[in-house]
């Protein structure tokens, strides 16, 4: 499958936050996304997942237009994401909190808990089995009862991960899930991503920590005021000059 983004804009006022971004993402890969703050990666992030509609240009996953449809019918269509900084319900257990990430899909539970009730308990079964399912894939069993305001910064990246994983995604979109993770944790969710991807799941990552991601994704793109600068492997990526100085404010 592919997400194909095709110039993509974003302006605010007379401001260019997002300035014709084309990018073709394969679910395949692992693509790393690098930039300045304030380079625009955020709103591209929220460009893809319809938090915020494009200025310009067009969103589409394996040929189907994603343009003007909600969040919730792209992630039906196989798009989930995590947020910068993790908002799970803190004063639910971290099972819980798989939970509700497959139970609270709009127009569907209400009437299936009105008028399906044997559906709706199949329903619970399935999502409970899954649940528990990625738990484990994600190490976390040991504290699935545990309330996620108690959690480790990285185990709230992972139970982030872990209420994507419950939406069956085809791609996933991932704002700089290393951000405030020790680094045992992050070769441990790096791992996890790499497994994920095996399965054919597809990953585009928004990260400041050049170095872990770099291990990780073997293509990166650079933002820069708005633009898609950069496009390669890691290894081209940092060596190119036009990055260098906009990234790393090195000539
Ligand atoms: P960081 O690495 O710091 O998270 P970023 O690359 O994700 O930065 P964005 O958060 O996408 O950058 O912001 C890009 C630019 O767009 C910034 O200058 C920001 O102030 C501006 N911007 C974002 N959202 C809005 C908005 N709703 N209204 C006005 N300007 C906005």
């Amino acid at each position: 499958m592919t997400l194909t983004l095709d110039s993509l804009s974003r302006s605010y006022g007379g401001f260019h936050a997002v300035q014709s971004v084309s990018l073709s993402l394969s679910t395949n890969a692992i693509v790393g996304m690098i930039g300045p703050n304030g380079a625009g990666k955020t709103t591209l992030f929220s460009l893809i997942n319809g938090l915020q509609s494009p200025s310009s240009g067009s969103v589409s996953l394996d040929g189907l237009d994603l343009t003007t449809l909600p969040a919730f019918k792209r992630a039906r269509a196989g798009l989930a994401w995590t947020f910068q900084v993790p908002r799970p319900f803190s004063h639910l257990t971290v099972l819980e909190n798989l939970l509700v990430a497959a139970r609270n899909q709009p127009g569907d539970s209400i009437l299936r808990a009105f008028f399906q009730p044997r559906a709706t308990r199949r329903f619970e079964v399935e999502i409970e089995r899954r649940a528990k399912q990625i738990l484990e894939f994600l190490r976390l069993s040991h504290v699935s009862e545990e309330f996620s305001k108690n959690l480790s910064g990285g185990q709230k990246k992972l139970v982030e991960l872990g209420r994507a994983l419950m939406l069956e995604p085809k791609f996933i979109l991932l704002d700089e899930p290393f951000a405030g993770v020790n680094p045992v944790l992050i070769d441990e969710i790096s791992e996890r991503i790499i497994e994920l991807n095996q399965l054919g799941i597809g990953f585009l990552i928004i990260e400041h920590n050049i170095g872990a991601l770099s291990r990780l994704c073997k293509r990166m793109v650079v933002l820069d005021h708005g633009r898609a600068i950069g496009d390669g492997s890691p290894a081209q990526v940092l060596a190119d000059e036009t990055v260098r100085m906009a990234y790393l404010g090195e000539s």
